[in-house]
């Protein structure tokens, strides 16, 4: 199994058309600790079209890709100027049985922009929009932050009116957990296929539950969040005990240089499990593509990336990769295929961190994956049937 293997080389691109929104969800990478303040460092940057077919060539999106998927970690889609003239190129170069799947909040552009996107995607059932909303209109905002609902609601609207397909994303709080059949019901009368449950990621530290801080744009708590009461969805192992206590007032202003804040992890509880990469697939190895053109080997190590948290796990990968060749703007797939084979897919031959097993790996795709506790429930082709 390798990045290059011809079994796995079909992929499923993961790009990030944009690091630009206009929402301040409390557990983006996006922000500075929960907080409405863009994190140091961030560059505001897009792919524009003209990069775009650069860097996905027709003979690429024809051979190469099993999906094309437009999300990020650190922007929405349609932050980017050229989201229809991208989606218009995807939908006359890829072969309709591939995937092109989207990902948005819902909130920024007109519903001419979505009637467009509607227009583009119609007619076939694998090229397809999640709308990232979590409960209704009294509560999507407390995660979805300056996501407004009626705007968001036409804009859903004039894209499902104009044919496109699409499903409804939901994350389960406290907040909202009593509105999931609500949600469903309001889905099903817009024209929604489905609706997808998640158990929100981001709410565990320190081995507990914890409640999450929502902050202004000073730093000052505002609110917080914390996991719904039905324990199916809390994304956390059984039993996992909670801090009760109310969190911190104020996380302040962010370090002047990002690369002055080191958090400690706990890393050494995963150092002997096996890793299952969730990336390598038969079925289309994941890559992810940020929006300066660095190219990483999954989404959970993109976050890790961009997000500018300095752990042990994210200096052993500054240490373990020359950033060069994994420039897509300096080099083609196959040269960074090969350098993901060398370098990270090397390191799970060892047992330890200390001969070079990598940290994040060991907890991302190790036994006891926190990962595999996101889906609450499946929807999209093929598990059209499970919710509404
Ligand atoms: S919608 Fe996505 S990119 Fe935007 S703030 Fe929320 S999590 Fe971050
Ligand atoms: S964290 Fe490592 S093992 Fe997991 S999907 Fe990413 S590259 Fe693969």
């Amino acid at each position: 199994m390798s990045w290059t293997q011809p079994a796995y080389n079909q992929y499923q691109f993961h790009v990030e058309l944009s690091n630009i929104c206009n929402a301040a969800c409390p557990i983006c990478p996006r922000y500075w600790a929960g907080s409405k303040i863009t994190r140091p460092g961030l560059m505001p940057t897009s792919i524009s079209e003209k990069q775009f077919k650069e860097w996905f060539p027709p003979d690429i999106m024809s051979n190469r890709v099993d999906r094309m998927m437009l999300c990020g970690n650190q922007g929405d889609p349609f932050a980017a100027k050229d989201i229809i003239g991208i989606l218009d190129y995807c939908a006359s170069v890829l072969p309709s049985n591939r995937q092109l799947v989207t990902h948005s909040n819902g909130g920024l552009r007109s519903e001419e922009v979505w009637r467009e996107a509607g227009n583009i995607l119609q007619g076939n059932e694998k090229w397809y929009m999640w709308f990232s909303i979590d409960g209704l209109e009294d509560t999507n905002h407390l995660y979805r932050r300056n996501v407004n609902w009626d705007k968001l609601m036409r804009n859903a609207t004039a894209f499902i009116e104009a044919g496109g397909t699409a499903y409804w994303d939901f994350l389960v709080f406290k907040h909202n957990e009593h509105q999931i059949e609500d949600v469903k019901k309001l889905a099903k009368e817009m024209g929604f296929k489905n609706v997808r449950i998640k158990n929100p990621d981001g709410l565990v530290w320190d081995n507990k539950i914890q409640k999450r801080g929502v902050y202004d744009g000073n730093g000052e708590l505002e609110y917080y969040i914390e996991v719904a009461d039905d324990p199916q969805y809390i994304n956390a192992p059984i039993g996992m005990e909670r801090n009760l206590e109310d969190p911190t007032p104020s996380v302040g202003r962010p370090p002047e240089k990002w690369e002055d804040l080191y958090t400690e992890d706990h890393y050494k509880q995963y150092q002997w499990h096996r890793i299952n990469c969730k990336s390598l697939k038969k079925t289309g190895s994941e890559i992810m593509i940020q929006c300066d053109g660095t190219v990483m080997p999954c989404c959970y190590i993109g976050e890790l990336w961009t997000s500018g948290r300095q752990d042990d796990a994210k200096r052993q990968l500054v240490n373990m990769w020359d950033m060069e060749n994994l420039d897509l703007t300096k080099n083609g797939f196959d040269h960074i295929m090969n350098y993901l084979d060398s370098t990270i897919m090397n390191s799970w031959k060892f047992s330890t961190y200390q001969e070079g097993k990598c940290m994040y790996c060991a907890k991302i795709c190790g036994d006891n994956s926190p990962i595999d506790r996101l889906i609450h429930t499946k929807a999209g082709p093929g598990h059209d049937k499970i919710s509404i």
